[in-house]
């Protein structure tokens, strides 16, 4: 089946925006090498495990299919955010109040985490802060507001504060919310950017890197061997941070995770006015829908507008139009806008939307199914990795213990499960 990847026509803003170069070239892997660790997957999972595991002294190798940054990490909105793609309701639910505030803060540490690898190694990839969660519906502002309460009652959490009317108006200039929550720990990033810049500190401190160089198959073992089309590498440990591009490379994965497509466009630059006259402030927004649309500011003033989901990888039929009626209808100042992008990526989606992290026997680790809310829990994830490879997996397994049930039915039967269980939620989202 293509995915959306594949069809990354015209090329993505980021791909055009590129300002960090590697430390070295990333040559296909040829030959035999032995390392400490092999990590699968150049995205912000791969490259944090791989930069974080070499800082502790291991000898590392990672492979990449593509190019670094070629997966979801180098195609997504950019919105660092703490707190996971599900309510933390679920993760109460699921291993009790104590253990789902460590997973809280753990989520905040993420963001931390984003913001001091970026300063530690001046990787320039224009990290702003400020993130509106905007109410469409009056169900939805009953919804934030509680939420809000619930952060700061029982999670001490005190960086939301809720707007509207005028106050709202002032970070966001449109008519189309009753509401929104501003969170201060949150912001946004040029995500691509950000990928090659940890690829080129994880290269500094000693990591080598193989564009083009897919793992075929991993004989499990110690050590375990991973297979590439023209070379191996046996490694102590495999790390896999493949996500939603994982295909069949590990069975015992099946059906943990669910790829869906989601799609960006970027519009020409608007110039500080017409910016000034959508996201004043510089924040990044996504609203409250299930199936939801999200938007920020470029460095150059483009406004970088996501939404929209497939799941057989084709492109929905209409999506620049429907594109531009939403972005018209937020700011009416932008009818007729150029779109000068259009591109999509894939997410991995877990039925309870949690993280999926874990280990297969005792050598292979892996990270997945962040479900659209990745780009600060996936470097956090590579660092509670090589801790756990380290010997110190308090905080690995903190997310190891979320349970995980498969999605149902095999690869045919689940994508149309995914599609009715959707078309539900774009329902409800109209209600
Ligand atoms: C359009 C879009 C918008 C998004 N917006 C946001 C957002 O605003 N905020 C947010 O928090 N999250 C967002 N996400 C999700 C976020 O981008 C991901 O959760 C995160 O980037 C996952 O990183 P990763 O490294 O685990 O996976 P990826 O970045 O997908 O990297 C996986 C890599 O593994 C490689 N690979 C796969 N198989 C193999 C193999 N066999 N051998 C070698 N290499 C292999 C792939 O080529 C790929 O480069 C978005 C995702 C998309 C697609």
């Amino acid at each position: 089946m293509a995915t959306a990847a594949q069809t990354d026509r015209p090329a993505s803003y980021y791909r055009d925006s590129i300002a960090v170069r590697p430390e070295q070239a990333c040559p296909p892997l040829e030959g035999d090498r032995r390392v400490d660790v092999c990590v699968i997957g150049g995205g912000i999972t791969g490259c944090s495990a791989a930069l974080h595991l070499a800082e502790r002294g291991y000898r590392v190798a990672l492979l990449e299919a593509r190019e670094i940054g070629f997966g979801a990490s180098g195609r997504s909105g950019g919105q660092i955010l703490p707190g996971l793609g599900t309510d933390i309701a679920t993760v109460e639910q699921a291993l009790g109040r104590e253990h789902a505030r460590e997973v809280w803060e753990l989520s905040r540490e993420a963001v931390r985490l984003t913001a001091t690898l970026i300063e530690r190694h001046a990787i320039p990839c224009d990290l702003a802060w400020g993130y509106l969660h905007a109410a469409v519906k009056p169900r939805h502002v009953r919804e934030l507001r509680q939420f809000q309460e619930r952060l700061a009652r029982d999670y001490g959490y005190e960086a939301l504060d809720w707007l509207e009317g005028e106050a709202l108006r002032e970070r966001v200039v449109t008519d189309a919310y009753p509401g929104a929550l501003f969170e201060r720990e949150g912001g946004h990033l040029h995500p691509l950017n950000y990928t090659l810049g940890l690829a080129r500190a994880a290269q500094r401190a000693g990591v080598t890197i193989h564009e083009h160089s897919p793992a075929l198959a991993i004989r499990r073992g110690q050590p375990a061997d991973v297979t590439t089309p023209r070379g191996q590498v046996s490694a102590d440990f495999v790390v896999v941070g493949a996500n939603a591009y994982l295909g069949r490379l590990l069975p015992e994965l099946e059906g943990r995770i669910m790829r869906a497509a989601n799609y960006i466009v970027a519009t020409e630059p608007l110039g500080e006015e017409r910016a000034a006259r959508v996201l004043p402030k510089n924040d990044a927004l996504s609203d409250a829908n299930f199936v939801l649309d999200y938007y920020r500011l470029s460095a150059d003033k483009r406004l970088i507008y996501g939404g929209e989901v497939s799941y057989d990888g084709r492109e929905p039929r209409g999506l620049q139009r429907r594109m531009d009626a939403k972005i018209a209808r937020l700011f009416p100042a932008l009818e007729g806008v150029r779109i000068d992008y259009r591109w999509g990526g894939d997410v991995a989606i877990t039925l309870n939307r949690a993280p999926d992290f874990g280990r297969l026997g005792h050598n292979v680790y892996y990270a997945q199914g962040y479900s659209g809310h990745g780009m600060a829990l996936a470097g956090l994830a590579g660092q509670l990795v090589a801790e756990a490879i380290g010997g110190q997996s308090e905080r690995f397994d903190a997310f190891a213990a979320m349970p995980h049930r498969r999605f149902p039915g095999g690869e045919r039967l689940r994508t149309p499960l995914l599609v009715l269980a959707t078309a539900f939620y774009k329902l409800r989202d109209r209600l």
